[in-house]
């Protein structure tokens, strides 16, 4: 399991990750936005270092509350307001416990993932962080379903995010400023997806 502590040391190393791969996401929005992604991210989750500083740990829905609190009231862009309802959305299933296994990080993925579709009225093949996180969603269900532990579970929800990311380079945008470009949008990859698959990443990075 994983306790609350734990958990805003992982948030924290999203963070730090974020903020290395920030040139990289920013340049992949300059492609078909409008090259902010990686500066919304990076100050959004700079935000969250700062407000989850002092916090016990002790409730591990608080946290989660606190982070998409955080990435809504300080980042301007769309992707803001998207992962911050992923957040608050996610909080709600782990509302005061102390820590969590992987069903409830499984719950987890599986709100967030509703909070970002209906926050943004997106599906799958509109070339967004859907198109990351959904495959994730499904592949760690199945991992777990079929009897893998957490780290294979979790690893293969990476692999199907990534597979995902690669896939929008494929489509056309059709929600969020890339659908500007219409059929040009197409052989890019996009912005939110890519720093979808990272925070997937991270977390597995650190669980296993
Ligand atoms: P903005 O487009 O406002 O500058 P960002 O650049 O930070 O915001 O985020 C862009 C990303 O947001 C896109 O790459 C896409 O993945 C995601 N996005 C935009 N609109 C939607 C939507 N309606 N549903 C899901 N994701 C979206
Ligand atoms: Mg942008
Ligand atoms: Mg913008």
């Amino acid at each position: 399991s994983v306790r609350g502590l734990r958990v805003i040391e992982i948030i924290n190393k999203i963070a730090d990750d974020i903020e290395k791969n920030k040139m990289y996401l920013t340049e992949l929005d300059a492609a078909i936005g409008d090259g902010d992604h990686g500066l919304n991210m990076s100050k959004g989750f700079l935000a969250v270092k700062e407000k989850l500083k002092d916090d016990d740990g002790n409730n591990i829905g608080d946290i989660l509350k606190k982070t998409g609190m955080a990435l809504v009231s300080n980042v301007g862009g769309a992707s803001g307001p998207l992962y911050g309802t992923a957040f608050m959305k996610a909080a709600m299933v782990v509302n005061g416990k102390k820590e969590i296994e992987i069903e409830d990080f499984k719950q987890v993925l599986e709100a967030a993932l509703e909070g970002i579709k209906i926050r943004g009225k997106a599906k799958l093949n509109e070339k967004t962080i859907i198109d990351a996180l959904e495959p994730a969603v499904e592949a760690l269900k199945n991992a777990l379903d079929n009897g893998s532990n957490a780290e294979e579970a979790l690893k293969k929800a990476v692999n199907a995010a990534e597979t995902g990311v690669e896939h929008t380079k494929d489509i056309i945008a059709t929600k969020g400023r890339a659908s500007y470009l219409g059929e040009r949008s197409i052989g890019h990859q996009d912005p939110g997806a890519a720093s979808c698959l990272l925070i997937l990443k991270t977390i597995y990075n650190e669980i296993s």
